[in-house]
Parts: C-alpha cells; structure tokens; sequence
C-alpha cells in the first residue's frame, strides 16, 4: 500500500496521507473520493498549506517500467507503482490489420498503384511499439504530476555511465563488487560480452569479471583487459595465459581478444526508447536527473533493497536518499515500539490495455466477413471496460458486485469479479467506480 493522494478544494494537489488518516476524513465526510487508482481523495474545505516537493522516479523498461515518487528530505516512498506495457499485442494486430487489408486487395478489385514508396516517416520515428511504451510513461507521468505536488524527476536514461570507467582507480577485488565504478563496469561487461562467459557461453549463471592477460602476469585493470567468465572456468583458468588456456579453440581465442579492444559505441548505451522518454520530461520544464544502469544497481544493493521494478525506479540518480523507507508509518501509531509500522509499500500494478480497435467488421479464420459493429460505445451512460459497482435488489441475482464491465446494447451487461463472471445484470443496478482509460490495476 502506499499513501493515499490528497486534493485540495481547486484540485491543487497537498501532502499525500497515510491511509489510516484518508479512513478518517472519509469516514468523517471532511473528503470524498476523487479517483479510485491510484486512490486520491478530494478535501471538502479549503486548506492553505504548501506542500513537501515530490521526486517521481522512473526505470523504463521493454516489459515493465518502474514508478515510485520518492521524498528527498524524509527518504520515503510515498507512492510505488508498476507499468506493465502492451509489448507484443500492437506488433500482433498491426500484423493482423495488414494481412486483412492485402487480402481485401487481392480479391476482385481493380488495379490499385502501390502509394507506399511516397510516404516518408518523421524524424525520430520509433515503431509502433515501443512508441507505445513511451506514451504510457507519459501519460503516467502527466497523471501522477496532477495528483502529487511533483517538483523534479529522475530516469534512468543509461545502462552504464562511461564517464566513470574511464580511469578507474580500484583494484583486485574491488572490480568484483563493492564501488560504484565497479558496478558501472560490470554492467558495461555484462553489455559486451552479451551477459555470458566468455569462455563456455553459459547464460543466466552468476558471472565474475575475469582478467584476460592476469594480473600476476602484469595485465591490467584496465576495461580492455576486461572480460566475464563463470566461477568454474574462472577458478579453471586462474593465472594461465588466455592463448594457453584457449590452445584448442582458437576462433574463441580470437573472438575474445577482438572484442575487448573493441569499444562498445556510446549509442548502444542508450537506446532510442529512453531517450524519446528523456524529450517528454524535459518538455515538462521540471528538473530532469538523469542516472544510470550502474548507479541504480549500486544504489540498490547499499541499501539491500531486493530487486523489483519499483525499487529500482526509487534508487535511480545520485538525490536517491540515503535511506529509503520502503514501510509506511501510521500516523496513528505513538512510537515505533508499537509495531504499527506493518504494512510495506505496495506497488499498484498498472497494466495497459490499449483503448480497443475500430475494427467494424469481423472476420471468419479465412478472412471472410462473418459480424459487424456498431460505432456506439457507450448504451446507458457505460462502456465495456468500466470498474462498476452494481448492487442487484431483486430477481435471482441479489447481491454486491465489483468489476470489469461488459456492455451491450440491451442494457443487459456482463461483470467480470473477482469470483466470476456474472451474466445479465441490468444498467440499472449499476454505477461506476473508475471510467475506462486504457489500463487495468491489479492490487
Ligand atoms: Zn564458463
């Protein structure tokens, strides 16, 4: 859980408050309920009260970006949520569009020129897809920045600042874990050599950096000299020569002594998702941090924060806090003896859903048109993808539903609860909680 938002009478948005306190100002109708997610209430009477400024954080990435709005002075986690992003469906249905539209041309039409060799894209165009990801953190962050006093933001715009690896000044074990340059060339490594051991290939095993030309030998602790290897083949090579150890395998040998001479170009560092990312916070005209892969993780790990998509969020940048608190304190509670501070920050898991298509006609498996639709969305004040309430007082069906809502045209509506599916409920029982826009919230 984390804190529950607050606007003021003008919708300017306060101090975030513990959900125990929100309970209270509810219950004592001195609030209402503004949005259900992310939960924000709306206070009845005009306060004057400059609130705390608010960093919001983001770890963009492919599958899942990580939220969490952090304050710099207190090190709390105020909010913490996870995007789950629509990846594959949009590269689906683009797909799925395009195969309809050739097999309409193919049929009995007459010659059509193709008029796809004049088209010319925009500068910085992204595909479809991952333009779908940036927009979702956009819109979040446009959402969010309504609801909490925002003032900066941090992303992390960098796997690896190679500023840092130039010169590093560590030595021997230091490279293993430990400084933040050690954890900057780690991930630079794990870039380059495609997060495997260099010498057997083996995936997903913890890999150590390993000295190509040994350092008892008068190599290096220089990044060239650099490479990753598994314990076992680590342990295996110890002080040999690299052109001993790999005697029978020369193409490897080669292969390895090629590529870390090679340096890894600074654009494969940041790639063209993040830096759309980067444009929309700067157009914000907030302060825009900017951190790296490295400097997340090392961060991370001082703390001994486990590794979840929203903590990482919240330890991207150099202003992360000392401290983060990760629990939430009740303000109900009179010391930490108490034990009061129980519940955790929970992220909101936000998934997106898109908005629908404009597909009118459906198709049969061999292309054929077989049903057709209506352009009319909304039948009783309600479209398909609503969070209702619905409270049935008579006929078979008495009873509290909560859920997901699936109109038709009768006015006759299907609810997706958490028990079930729940078919046939009339309009009439029914009242909205949280109006579709394009995602579904788990816990
Ligand atoms: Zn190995």
């Amino acid at each position: 859980m984390s804190k529950v938002f607050v606007l003021d009478i003008y919708k300017r948005p306060l101090d975030p408050i513990h959900p125990a306190q929100a309970r209270l100002l509810l219950r004592n109708k001195k609030a209402a309920v503004f949005k259900r997610f992310p939960f924000t209430i709306i206070l009845k009477k005009l306060i004057v009260k400059f609130p705390e400024p608010l960093r919001i954080k983001f770890d963009p990435g492919a599958k899942t970006t990580g939220i969490a709005i952090v304050n710099d002075l207190t090190g709390e986690i105020v909010f913490a949520a996870e995007l789950q992003h629509r990846g594959f469906a949009i590269r689906e249905s683009l797909t799925s569009r395009r195969q309809l539209r050739r097999g309409r041309r193919a049929r009995k039409t007459r010659y059509r020129k193709p008029r796809f060799v004049n088209r010319k894209g925009s500068d910085g165009w992204l595909a479809p897809s991952l333009m779908s990801r940036v927009e979702n953190i956009e819109t979040w962050f446009y959402k969010l920045r309504a609801l909490a006093p925002i003032k900066f933001v941090s992303v992390e715009l960098v796997r690896f600042d190679t500023q840092l690896m130039q010169n590093p000044e560590i030595q021997g074990k230091e490279y293993q874990q430990g400084t933040l340059a050690g954890y900057e060339t780690r991930e630079y490594l794990l870039e380059k050599f495609g997060r495997k051991c260099a010498y057997c290939d083996k995936q997903n095993v913890p890999l150590q950096i390993e000295h190509i030309h040994p350092r008892s030998k008068g190599g290096s602790n220089r990044i060239s000299n650099l490479t990753l290897s598994c314990e076992k083949c680590n342990v295996k090579k110890g002080t040999t020569n690299i052109r001993d150890f790999l005697k029978k395998d020369p193409s490897k040998l080669e292969k390895i002594l090629r590529e870390s001479k090679k340096p890894l170009a600074d654009t494969a560092a940041v790639n063209a998702t993040r830096w759309k990312v980067y444009e929309i916070f700067k157009n914000s005209l907030l302060p825009v941090e900017t951190g790296s892969g490295g400097l997340t993780k090392f961060n991370r790990s001082q703390q001994g924060l486990e590794k979840t998509h929203w903590i990482d969020a919240a330890c991207v940048g150099k202003s992360t806090p000392e401290k983060l608190t990760v629990r939430l304190r009740s303000p109900l509670a009179l010391s930490e003896a108490e034990g009061l501070i129980i519940q955790g920050v929970k992220p909101l898991l936000i998934t997106a859903n898109g908005h629908g298509n404009r597909q009118m006609c459906g198709t049969d498996k061999f292309g054929f048109p077989s049903r057709h639709r209506t352009k009319k969305q909304i039948h009783f004040g309600f479209q398909t993808g609503d969070i209702i309430k619905a409270v049935v007082t008579s006929g078979k069906k008495v009873g509290k539903y909560v859920g997901r809502v699936s109109c038709r045209a009768t006015g006759s509506f299907d609810i997706a609860t958490k028990a079930g599916r729940i078919a046939g409920i009339s309009y009439k029982y029914c009242s909205a909680i949280h109006k579709k826009d394009g995602y579904s919230y788990g816990a």
